[in-house]
């Protein structure tokens, strides 16, 4: 040891420990060098120091792994090649060079390779693989950038690559080259990655785009793009010194950013949308494939449509063979698998400024399953079951939430089967036993009729209300705030579906302060995808003439048929669910602009109507006094009918989709803003937390938040978890935590 201390450092279950014994001076002076010369990944949660009696160590060692006691040793993400380990691969000279699954304890996968805790070779996907000497002696040696690195390995003794045809048969010749050859002439390649597979073909190559669209079943949602580095990437996106920082980061999300015009990338890679999602290369595998001179690549995640991730060689050549043309695999195990992780850059000129952080869209790969720090410790154990849509699960102990990876949409019984064995592993890796489950209002989720059944007390929680709970939890927060949800389903205690709600809350209780007024949807599922459907909801409520005339100018493209049926329904609209959704109010802006008949993927319609939007740089709200479609106290109503009809009396006049788009955004902006103020003067209060689905709409929220600062309000949007429904878990958690705080288990 540098500072000439004995004793010894190992891991518990409670975290790492070091014993050190020498004078007191130097003592301390370890404990100040720890700080502040930790390596690059490593995080001190929490440092305690106690006095222990010399017992004259004379070396400096390492302790073996106890397996006793409670769990609370922190599960890290996995995490990108870090440079010292690039530059080891790319060296000629080093015994790494080329070598794909080169790491070390500042990189190098974690998560997805652990099978129990502690975090311990044996206890990974590496654990069939013995240490030669040469990574051992490496392994063994405090010096070392690669000791205690459980996955450390090297090409005599670790996983290998090898690349196969559609039927599993071994192709010959250097796998990582044949597959930088097959991509480069336009095939599709399944690649065995950290959390799972990935789809890949060149991003520049609009046939090969289209066969990987056709052959996955993947109409239209927009596909991800690795670019082999930051400077390349520059080609095809703006970037500022924030996206910059998001692309680089060492959990390498897929970062969404605005396209550059001039951007040589197949149309069908990201149509109706003005932005792409691109990531760096994480994995040794990545950077060798670039270093082939590879062009930027379509990455998508390796599964047939709505299906979760593929994560085994042997289900990768079952699932997939219609799809890729060949298979890079491997032979270290994906223990789970974990998606690639999708934040939203903030954008410039749209209310953004300098120190706003990105948006998480997708929570998964690189930050689960980080802790996420809660104000207050909780009582007792909580389980969380999330949503039905990106469904999440949070297990918060003491003041920990841990929040699960994106586990998909569990509809699919693949992604049910992936919740259930989610929640199952969380309870042994982190040793906890919940005492209570939190879950939504919706009778209908799956996670809910899951929760129900368990023999313990379960708490269900407003939908918009775990919104504004998990950012208030992702902030910090506590005690009352108004909270704004602008969203696009969740199940109100009326019955209605509602979605954009402004509540006075804390972290138990909530009140409704504002909504949007109610408008029937017909058609059942068929409304949340077919736009058309919320505008004739909307539109049936106006005046009985109005309705007449404008369903011959603006439902012409529809089915007769579907018209007549849906008219008929609409005669009686106490028949109907009524809802508040502001999804749905954007599906009718930009139904009735012309933008979007259908949501062939969540928020299609929407994200087409921003980019529309985008394109005029200003324009004023639609009313000249957003107010005066509010109706009542508390809760204000607001009302949508009269935004739609200034809207379409608007584009009678001629102006243009752009503008009107802009002026439809200014207009709910203002509306929302308006609402929380009277909200926040009504209890006295100052602070504003935004969440929902609909924040993912850079351009609502950056409208939102620039209101409201205006009016003196501090507003709050999330940082760590998303605020879509993957991050209802984490809201629902900390709600049962504090109502079993305040009102003890029985009446929580
Ligand atoms: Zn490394
Ligand atoms: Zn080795």
């Amino acid at each position: 040891m540098e500072s000439q201390l004995a004793g010894l450092v190992g891991n518990d279950t409670h975290g790492a420990f070091i014993e050190i014994e020498g004078p007191t001076e130097r003592l301390e002076q370890f404990v100040r060098r720890l700080q502040a010369e930790l390596p690059p990944l490593a995080r001190i949660a929490e440092l305690r120091a106690e006095p222990l009696r010399a017992v004259g160590e004379k070396a400096f060692r390492i302790d073996a792994s106890e397996r006793t006691g409670i769990q609370d040793a922190e599960i890290t993400p996995d995490v990108a090649t870090c440079d010292d380990c690039l530059y080891e691969l790319l060296d000629p000279q080093d015994r790494r060079y080329r070598y794909p699954f080169i790491n070390c304890t500042n990189c190098g996968p974690r998560y997805s390779i652990i099978q129990a805790v502690p975090y311990d070779r044996p206890n990974t996907t590496m654990a069939r693989f013995t240490m030669c000497p040469s990574c051992q002696a490496e392994y063994d040696d405090p010096a070392n950038r690669r000791f205690h690195a459980q996955p450390n390995a090297c090409p005599v003794c670790g996983p290998r690559v090898w690349l196969t045809d559609r039927g599993g048969r071994e192709l010959a010749g250097d796998a990582i080259r044949e597959c930088a050859r097959l991509l480069a002439e336009g095939g599709i390649v399944a690649i065995k990655g950290i959390g799972g597979f990935h789809l890949a073909c060149r991003a520049d190559d609009e046939g090969a785009v289209s066969r990987l669209r056709e052959r996955k079943g993947r109409e239209a949602k927009p596909l991800a793009i690795m670019m082999a580095s930051l400077e390349a990437a520059r080609h095809y996106v703006e970037i500022d010194a924030c996206g910059a920082t998001e692309l680089d980061r060492p959990e390498r999300p897929i970062v969404l950013l605005p396209k550059r015009a001039a951007a040589q990338i197949a149309p069908s890679v990201a149509p109706r949308v003005d932005a792409f999602g691109v990531m760096l290369p994480y994995t040794p595998v990545h950077t060798l494939l670039f270093a082939e001179g590879l062009g930027p690549l379509v990455m998508t995640s390796g599964n047939p449509t709505e299906e979760p991730l593929c994560c085994d060689n042997e289900e990768a050549l079952r699932r997939l063979p219609t799809i890729a043309d060949a298979f890079l695999l491997h032979d270290r195990d994906i223990q789970r698998r974990v998606d690639d992780s999708v934040v939203l850059a903030p954008a410039p000129g749209a209310g953004a400024t300098a120190s706003d952080s990105p948006l998480p869209i997708r929570r998964a790969r690189g930050f689960a399953p980080a802790p996420i720090e809660v104000a207050a410790p909780t009582p007792q154990a909580v389980l969380a079951v999330g949503g039905e849509l990106k469904s999440t699960i949070c297990v918060l102990t003491g003041n920990q939430a841990i929040l699960s990876e994106h586990l998909g949409e569990l509809a699919n019984a693949e992604a049910y089967r992936h919740f259930t064995a989610t929640i199952e592993q969380f309870k042994a890796l982190l040793r906890a036993e919940p005492a209570v489950v939190a879950c939504d209002l919706h009778p209908d989720y799956a996670a809910t009729r899951w929760a129900r059944k368990l023999p313990m007390p379960v708490i269900g929680v407003q939908h918009h209300h775990a919104h504004v709970v998990s950012a208030m939890a992702d902030n910090g927060i506590t005690g009352l705030v108004v909270g704004v949800s602008c969203d696009g389903t969740g199940y109100g205690p009326d019955g209605a579906i509602w979605g954009c709600e402004v509540l006075v809350c804390d972290e138990a209780e909530y009140e409704r302060a504002a909504h949007l007024g109610y408008y029937p949807l017909p058609g059942g599922d068929a409304g949340a995808r077919e736009t058309w459907r919320p505008a004739a909801g909307l539109l049936s409520q106006m005046q009985a003439q109005d309705w007449d005339r404008m369903a011959a100018s603006e439902f012409g493209a529809i089915s007769e048929e579907a018209l007549h049926v849906a008219r008929r329904r609409l005669r009686e609209p106490h028949r109907l669910p009524q809802t508040s959704s502001l999804g749905r109010l954007f599906d009718a802006a930009a139904f009735l602009l012309g933008l979007s008949s259908e949501n062939r993927f969540e928020a299609d319609a929407a994200m087409n109507l921003e980019a529309v939007a985008r394109l005029c740089c200003g324009a004023p709200p639609l009313l000249a006094r957003p107010t005066d479609v509010f109706q009542g106290e508390w809760p204000i109503v607001m009302d949508a009918r009269p935004v739609i009809g200034a809207l379409l009396s608007e584009k009678r006049q001629g102006r243009s989709a752009p503008e009107l788009a802009r002026a439809f955004h200014e207009t709910v902006a203002t509306m929302l803003a308006e609402a929380a103020a009277r909200a926040a003067g009504e209890r006295g209060l100052d602070r504003v937390v935004l969440s929902g689905g609909c924040l993912a709409n850079r351009l609502l929220a950056g409208s939102l938040r620039r209101l409201l600062q205006e009016k003196g309000l501090s507003a709050f949007v999330h940082r760590q978890v998303p605020a879509g429904d993957g991050g209802l878990a984490l809201g629902q958690a900390v709600v049962a935590a504090e109502r079993v705080r305040r009102h003890g288990m029985r009446r929580a």
